[in-house]
This record gives structure tokens, sequence and C-alpha cells, in this order.
């Protein structure tokens, strides 16, 4: 069609001659990792060459799509998952079941690590989600419940729903609605113990104490609901705290100029931004925000736009934009964490996020999904605000790779279908800006 030729057409001769040396591939690491637990994290720093040169700053991008459920969200499932464990919330030969609340990327993460655990799952998620995550799910053995969008008072909004499905799976009177609230009933209250091998602990990664009682010993014996709460659950910050973080810091060697991130539930922003600023408060964190999120407007003027705004417009809380996994309309934990450490934002339209997508695949061979693109116009806008051009670096996220993306962002004709312009220019524009 005449819009998939129109990038063909924009072949530009090369401004240097590429190097025909051979380049060596380097071990990422030389340890043989422990299952697919250990194929998580550690990701290379990508400098993308394209930005980089246009601007005469350093972009580098975290690349998070190598992780092997293929999206940043894999830390967050592991660390939910393993925090869950430790606090005997969790036990694989009981046949607890997670559920969860999910537009895609954690459900697949949390699947993928299941799988590994012996859990089941639940992923309950809005109809309107791209095909492929739900292709994906299926595959990992998921058990899917597709819901009407609806807005976060409702019952039957999908977190909501996971919430109370969990409550359910359990004995009602024991599982509450937050991990907080179900450790809350965990607490050892008598001290009557069974003996549980420490062998058995130790696998499980269980604390011993928790064990050491009847009611422990009940609860192990019972199948149990785990609801993992991604918006509210404070593992999925410390992820990225303890984790992604400390990881650019090390890569990077502490020269940061700016961490770049959207929200989606608001842990990468909140954990890496926290962690750099720790670290230098001089660090600039940005947020990158997609169209109809009420997020930029809380950044920048203290309010989240008003509701009656919301409601003419979007449908649930994940805004409804082609950019999947970002933006947000109300205030989670992990969000109010990342808020106070917010130095700006930007508001990134849908068609600068296509046209930045096309442009890294034309000019780098990066095929990365939305929100990355959605960080990478906020990396451009960033240096064009700031005036930067001296080898400054802005690190950012390339949360998810673009395969997960057919059916929408990178479909051509559901684009056109949503009068989105596939424009490799706007972003040109936006690099050639004074
Ligand atoms: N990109 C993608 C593809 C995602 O799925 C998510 C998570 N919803 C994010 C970015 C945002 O990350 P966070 O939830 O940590 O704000």
């Amino acid at each position: 069609t005449a819009v998939v030729q129109s990038y063909g057409q924009r072949r530009r001769k090369r401004d240097i001659a590429p190097s025909f040396e051979p380049r060596p591939i380097e071990l990422r690491t030389d340890e043989i990792v422990d299952g697919v637990a250990g194929l998580i994290g550690n990701t290379p720093l990508v400098r993308i060459k394209s930005l980089s040169d246009a601007l005469g700053v350093e972009v580098l991008g975290k690349a998070e799509f190598l992780n092997p459920g293929g999206s940043v969200k894999d830390r967050v499932a592991l660390r939910m998952i393993e925090d869950a464990e430790r606090q005997g919330l969790l036990h694989p030969y009981t046949g607890s079941r997670i559920f969860e609340g999910t537009v895609g990327s954690t459900g697949i993460s949390i699947a993928t690590i299941a799988r590994a655990r012996g859990y089941e799952v639940t992923i309950i998620m809005p109809d309107d989600v791209a095909e492929e995550k739900v292709k994906a799910l299926l595959a990992l053995g998921a058990d899917i419940e597709r819901v009407r969008p609806a807005s976060i008072v409702d019952k039957k909004q999908f977190v909501n729903m996971a919430r109370d499905r969990a409550r359910q799976f359990g004995t009602e009177d024991e599982l509450n609605s937050s991990p907080a609230e179900q450790r809350k009933h965990l607490l050892p209250t008598s001290s009557s113990s069974v003996v549980v091998t420490t062998t058995a602990a130790e696998a499980l990664g269980v604390d011993q104490a928790l064990l050491n009682n009847q009611e422990e010993e009940e609860f192990r014996t019972k199948p149990r609901g785990f609801f993992a709460d991604q918006f509210e659950n404070r593992s999925n910050h410390d992820a990225h705290f303890d984790g992604t973080g400390p990881e650019i810091w090390r890569q990077t060697s502490g020269r940061v100029d700016a961490f770049i991130s959207g929200a989606g539930t608001g842990g990468t922003i909140a954990g890496i931004g926290r962690f750099l600023k720790t670290e230098n408060e001089d660090i600039l964190v940005v947020l990158s925000d997609p169209e109809g999120s009420g997020l930029y407007n809380k950044v920048k003027y203290g309010v989240m736009f008003d509701r009656k705004e919301a409601e003419g417009t979007k449908r649930r809380h994940q805004v409804d934009t082609v950019v999947e996994g970002i933006g947000i309309n109300r205030l989670t934990h992990n969000l109010e964490l990342a808020l106070p450490i917010i130095d700006d934002a930007f508001r990134i339209t849908d068609a600068e996020a296509v046209s930045m997508s096309r442009y890294l695949v034309h000019n780098d061979g990066l095929f990365l999904g939305s929100s990355s693109a959605c960080n990478l116009v906020a990396c451009v806008k960033l240096a064009k605000k700031m005036g930067w051009k001296d080898g400054q670096r802005i690190v950012t996220i390339l949360c998810d790779h673009g395969s997960r993306h057919y059916s929408k962002f990178w479909n051509d004709e559901y684009l056109h279908r949503a009068g989105i312009p596939i424009d490799i220019k706007i972003v040109e524009d936006l690099l050639n800006a004074p």
C-alpha cells in the first residue's frame, strides 16, 4: 500500500561510510544462569546512534525488550512473586494461583515466571488489548478473562475484578484486597509449631519463622489466590530501585544528566528515578506521557485533568491511545512514590510516537514498541528544551519490542483508520528544530 512504500522511498545516503571490520560478539555474561529467572535483568544500555548524532547528546536506551518475557515487566513480576514467597503468600506445592489485572506485559511476565515455579495464573484484561499479547498469554498457559473496558470505580473494571477473583479463590476472611492486607492475616498468632523441613523452606525461599506455626501449616496446604497488584505493590518499585537503577548507574559510571520514562503503574520511574536521585540529586527525572493521560497535568499543574474531560474521552484508566502500557488517570502507590522526584514532563502525541518508531527502524534497525518510542520522543524534546548539544547523557527505557504491537501500533492500516499519520518527517523536524 501507499503507506508502506512511503518510508522505503525515503532511503537516504549515509553521511559516513560503514565500517567493514567484523565486530566481535561480546558475551553479556560469562555465567551459566539458573532457569528463566536467571535471564531477567542485566540488560545492555544501547547508544541510539541516529538520535545521538543528530542531537549531539548521548541517548542511551536500556534494552528491556531483551528480557525473556519480552519486557521490562519481567523484573517486576519476578520481584512480586519472590517477595510474596518470602512473605508466605505463595506456595508452589499447594496449587497457588496468581491473579492480576493487566493490559498485557505484566501478565506475560507473571505467566513466564509462574510456569517455572509451578503456579497457575489468571489474567483479567480489557477486551481491546492487542491480540498478540492475548496469544502469548494463552501460549504460556494462563487463564484469561477479557472484560469490557470500565472506569476504575466500577466493580467490573479489570484490576478490581482480579482483586475479587483472588479473594474468592481463597478463604474469604483470610484474603483481603491488597498484599499488605493479606500479610496482616499471616502474622504468626500461635506458637504451636509444626515440622517443616529446612530444605522445603529453603527451596521455597520462605521465611522459616512464618512456617513455624499451625496457622501457617493450614495455610500451606490450602490452595491460595494471590493478587499481584502491580499498581499498589511496592515490590514493583523495589525491582527498579534495587535492580534497574543500580544497573544504569554502573553502566554509565554515574555519568547521567537525565532519566526519562513513561508511567503505567509508576514503578519504573519511581524506582529508577529515586535510586538515581539518591546517588546524584542533580540528575533530571522526566516523565514522557502519551496523549490523554492525566499525569502530564499532575506534574505540571498539580492536578489530573477534570473528571468530565476524562469521562468524555477516556474509557478506562489505561489511557485510550495507540500507545500501550503507559499513561494513567489515577494515582497509584507506585506513582505517589515517583511524583516528588519528577522534575519535568512532556506530552507525546500518537503521531510523534509512531513517527519515532519508524524513524528508528529506518535509521538504526531498532524495532521497538510504543512506549519506547514515546520515551525517545521525550529525549529529543528534553535535549532541545535544555539546549543540550555537548555530549550530555539521557538514559531511557526501551520497554518492549515492536513485535508485541503488530495489531495496533505497528499496523499501518489500523493507524490509517484511526487517522494517525505515519510520517518520519515529524521526528526529523523535531531534531532539526533550533
Ligand atoms: N511500557 C510497557 C510496554 C508497559 O507494559 C509498561 C507497564 N504497564 C510500561 C511501559 C510502564 O511501566 P510502569 O508500569 O513501571 O510505569
